[in-house]
């Protein structure tokens, strides 16, 4: 049976857009253009998985969002058009899922609803510290070290893409693949190149940057770990 998602958004070229797309990515969709008809259509029709514009009439998005955290756990991803709102929405401990910042692609929207509902179909959690050479990251602590120094210097979007690359050791990522793989950061992903986070993350982990011996360049494709 397909999943439903729900989409609660006021602008409606934004809204159909979503819903022509995810309709043709196989899931049903419904949509409301205002709060608290949002509210009651999550009531009354149980998504699958809620995406929840922030500013809207009637019922702003973190109202929607906390009431329906009390009452339920379906998976919420909050859209936003604010750069500052991502500090609340983070922050507040809104119990939203994730959140995308617009403009956005649809194509990006459906990697992210994905993600988030392989999360919630309960999937095997992968373990939560990986060592690979002489890197350790703890997922659940998001931590670095190497070779036993601890690296507090890592964004979020390093710190995923490094993930990414050990879980895949010795595997090569293409620069799309570690694209898809940033769940919570696509949109800074998009401003700044992955080969500009890669330059980062050398610099803070590598011994020497210059001939990097934990992430290498795999000519043609992209990056990996080594083993
Ligand atoms: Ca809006």
């Amino acid at each position: 049976m397909a999943q439903t998602i729900l989409i609660i958004e006021d602008e409606r070229k934004i809204a159909v857009g979503l819903q022509n797309y995810l309709e043709s990515a196989g899931y049903t969709t419904f949509s409301a253009s205002d709060g608290l008809t949002g509210l009651q259509m999550a009531r009354r029709e149980r998504p699958d998985l809620i995406l929840l514009d922030v500013m809207l009439p009637g019922m702003d998005g973190f109202s929607i969002c906390r009431t329906l955290r009390a009452e339920s756990s379906v998976p919420i991803i909050m859209l936003t058009a604010r750069v500052e709102e991502v500090d609340t929405l983070l922050g507040l401990e809104l119990g939203a899922d994730d959140y995308i910042a617009k403009p956005f692609s649809p194509r990006q929207v459906v990697a992210r609803i994905k993600a988030v509902l392989r999360r919630a179909g309960g999937e095997l959690q992968p373990p939560e510290v990986l060592r690979k050479a002489d890197v350790e990251i703890d997922l659940q602590r998001r931590s670095v070290s190497v070779q036993g120094a601890e690296i507090t210097s890592l964004t979020p979007t390093e710190f995923d893409l490094l993930a990414t690359l050990m879980r895949n050791a010795g595997r090569p990522q293409t620069r799309g693949m570690l694209l898809e793989s940033l769940q919570s950061h696509i949109s800074e992903a998009y401003d700044r190149t992955i080969d500009a986070h890669i330059k980062n993350l050398r610099r803070k982990i590598e011994p020497d940057a210059a001939n990097p011996q934990y992430i290498v360049t795999v000519f043609g494709v992209g990056y990996k770990f080594a083993e």
